[in-house]
């Protein structure tokens, strides 16, 4: 057995284990032995039944005596009662509620191993475990208590029908055969950090010492613990930062600033820029200047005035005689930025135009020849601009918006239609600090963290659906007062039909019942794209009050005149994608107000809306959101380029992600080592596999 061994071709496994764990990721014996427990149980206190105590915990074996499902009346419980003997010829009674499926595994003289808080049961005056974890035992295998009982044991998340119990047997096995994988981190990393040895720490996490803190184990703070999740940081944050460094390197555009393109944007600006937009606008001119192409994500609040910085890098880039790449996701902000760009930049003379799927084919064949010969400055669009067939006579500078709907692959199409053009990475939702090491590790990050004078705090407000009728009428009190509103209705994938139905009853409710008197527009994802545009034209001028919505409108959607956001059942989105959402009012002088409408709501849920109701920060609300929903739910995508992290864990272990960051850096930038050297060898070899979509280039 060595570790590239296909797991099929281990004892106890076989074709249809092997396909289960495949599912789970698990192929080879160096799969497995990565495969690390969850949590850790104290198996210490193996007890004979009469040296129980009520009141302790402890591991009893013993044999089943007699097993009932208990009487009538508990029989929506499905109460099943065991009583178990061991040698000491004392009686335990077991309870499980809901214990059906014990009936057929405890039969009478089977052995077990019980684990759980011991109690003593008052009317008969025997000990009892209620819902004590049960493992089966074989018949006489002392191995198998060695295993399972008398020590801290690991517990396994199970895969399919294989247990914790099995793994556990897998792993004692494997550790006992297989070698152990050649420890690649550099000896002068493992000294600074102390940290073990890899296979010792291998070998202990599946197999801790005794005597080991089991609290200590369970926080997953133990050395060993530590020396894997380092390990996961360490190689991710070595290969992004070689990504980096070698993009660093290469040869780019050198974008001079020069007197004109100051007088210029000066021209162009139509307000005061923020502190902080000045700051992160200086930040990008200096890289912009450098002659190697510029990796650089542009991060702030909802409303914080990013496309405003992104239009004076458009500035400084045409001047330089090069054009520009605006690329949005959706057909809506495709258009929004359009004309947002339009206006800014037709000031200076410059040629702006859109390229979406929904251009009719002459228009776009048209644009593509004027993109070719260079007469079209600034081309804004959707991913039709990153087809094949569009060339650019002088591609300098590409500018995405809301990346993640992306992911990595589009940017690097769009940045083969140049000779290594710029790149400027806008985001609408910020993103938690571990995160974005993580994610955007190979791009260098601007923030924003000022919004533009003047604004007044949206007021939100949460409310029960059974009141929702108070908020239709202070949704029309608005309207009266000529303003406008949005209510938005959640649709968890806008390509399920089931979903867009019940935003479009919820449209028919609104207008024919509760607004009759007042125009309302409907948009969702499924209506053809010519659809779309009306329905967004229609509220923009204001020929409808009242837009009803599914998400499409989350990003970047801007109606100055709109000052309510009503979002319906606010329970069933997340965090940050509300915000985002709440971003849509408040952008003009208007008081503006979010309205969350939600259901009954659980302790959670709850917190989850107070913490909305009563934060506008979106570094916050972003952080909270990761932390209730988990980094993978964190962009509503699975697909968005998280690295796959098995053990290391994005909110537990972001401090063991600050340090194995600062020393692969550290590693990078000391660049002639011999270590450096064997480590851009082992990343070679494994990032691929582990980490997925991040290739190091
Ligand atoms: P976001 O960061 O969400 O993309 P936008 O770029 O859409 O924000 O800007 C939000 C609004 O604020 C826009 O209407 C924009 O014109 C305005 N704005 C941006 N910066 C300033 C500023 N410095 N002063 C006044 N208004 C600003
Ligand atoms: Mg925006």
């Amino acid at each position: 057995m060595d570790l590239a061994t296909p797991l099929q071709y281990v004892k106890g496994i076989g074709p249809a284990r092997a396909q289960v764990l495949a599912a789970k990721g698990l192929e080879t014996v160096l799969d497995l032995l990565y495969y690390a427990p969850f949590r850790y149980e104290d198996r210490t206190n193996l007890k004979r039944i009469d040296q129980l105590a009520p009141g302790e915990k402890a591991v009893v074996i013993a044999r089943v005596s007699s097993s009932k499902m208990a009487g009538f009346r508990r029989r929506a419980l499905g109460l099943f009662e065991v009583r178990f003997r061991d040698d000491s010829r004392a009686t335990l009674e077991a309870r499980w509620f809901h214990g059906e499926r014990y009936s057929e595994s405890l039969i009478p003289d089977r052995r077990v191993a019980l684990f759980g808080k011991v109690e003593l049961n008052r009317s008969t005056g025997t000990l009892l475990m209620v819902q004590p974890e049960v493992e089966i035992l074989s018949d006489d295998e002392r191995e198998d208590e060695m295993l399972h009982t008398g020590k801290i044991v690991a517990v396994y998340e199970a895969a399919g029908k294989i247990s914790t119990r099995v793994f556990r047997k897998l792993m004692a096995h494997v550790l006992n055969e297989a070698p152990m994988p050649h420890d690649a981190l550099p000896q002068s990393v493992r000294n600074r950090r102390q940290l073990p040895d890899l296979a010792t720490a291998i070998r202990r996490v599946h197999a801790p010492e005794p005597g080991i803190d089991l609290r200590q184990l369970n926080e997953f703070r133990t050395p060993e613990q530590v020396r894997l999740i380092f390990d996961e940081f360490f190689w991710l944050e070595c290969g992004l930062a070689l990504k980096k460094t070698k993009a660093r390197a290469a040869t780019g555009i050198s974008f001079p600033i020069t007197e004109r393109i100051r007088e210029q944007i000066k021209a162009m600006l139509p307000f005061k820029p923020t502190g902080a937009q000045r700051r992160v606008m200086q930040e990008i001119a200096d890289d912009m200047k450098q002659p190697h192409p510029m990796n650089r994500l542009l991060q702030g609040d909802v409303g914080s005035g990013k496309t405003i910085v992104a239009a004076q890098a458009a500035v400084i880039a045409i001047e330089n005689g090069y054009q520009v790449a605006v690329l949005a996701p959706t057909e809506i902000l495709a258009a929004q930025h359009y004309l947002y760009f339009k206006r800014l930049l037709e000031k200076l003379n410059y040629v702006v135009a859109p390229l979406t799927g929904s251009s009719t084919p002459r228009e776009k064949q048209q644009i593509k020849r004027m993109i070719a010969g260079g007469m079209i400055h600034v081309v804004v669009g959707t991913h039709a601009l990153i087809q094949e067939d569009v060339a650019f006579s002088n591609l300098g500078l590409a500018i995405v918006d809301e990346q993640h709907r992306f992911g990595v692959r589009q940017r690097l199409e769009l940045m083969r239609k140049g000779e290594q053009p710029d790149v400027l990475v806008m985001t609408a939702t910020p993103i938690p600090r571990t995160l974005a090491m993580t994610i955007y590790g190979d791009l260098d990050v601007s923030t924003i963290d000022e919004l533009p004078p003047g604004r007044r705090p949206i007021l939100t407000k949460h409310v029960q659906e059974t009141a929702v009728e108070g908020v239709y009428s202070f949704v029309a009190q608005e309207i009266a007062k000529g303003r406008q509103a949005y209510v938005v209705y959640p649709v968890v994938d806008e390509s399920e039909t089931e979903a867009v139905k019940a935003a479009e009853k919820m449209f028919l409710h609104l207008s024919e019942k509760v607004f009759p008197q007042i125009s309302v527009g409907l948009l969702h994802g499924k209506l053809p794209a010519e659809q779309k545009e009306t329905a967004m034209r229609d509220f923009q001028n204001g020929r409808t009050k009242i837009l009803v919505a599914t998400t499409v409108i989350e990003v970047g959607v801007d109606v100055p005149n709109a000052s309510v956001m009503v979002i319906e059942q606010a329970e069933r989105f997340g965090l940050a994608q509300i915000h985002q959402l709440r971003g849509r009012v408040g952008r003009g002088p208007y008081q503006s107000y979010c309205v969350l409408v939600t259901g009954k709501l659980n302790d959670v849920a709850r917190e989850r809306i107070r913490t909305l109701v009563e934060s506008a920060d979106g570094f916050y609300i972003a952080e909270m959101d990761m932390k209730l929903r988990g980094p993978g739910e964190f962009f509503g995508t699975k697909q968005s380029g998280i690295p796959g992290l098995r053990l290391a864990d994005l909110i537990r272990d972001s401090e063991v992600l600050e340090t194995a960051r600062a020393e692969a850096r550290r590693l990078v930038e000391e660049k002639d080592s011999s270590e450096l050297h064997s480590v851009v060898h082992y990343i070679q070899e494994h990032w691929q596999r582990k980490y997925g979509l991040v290739q190091v280039g």
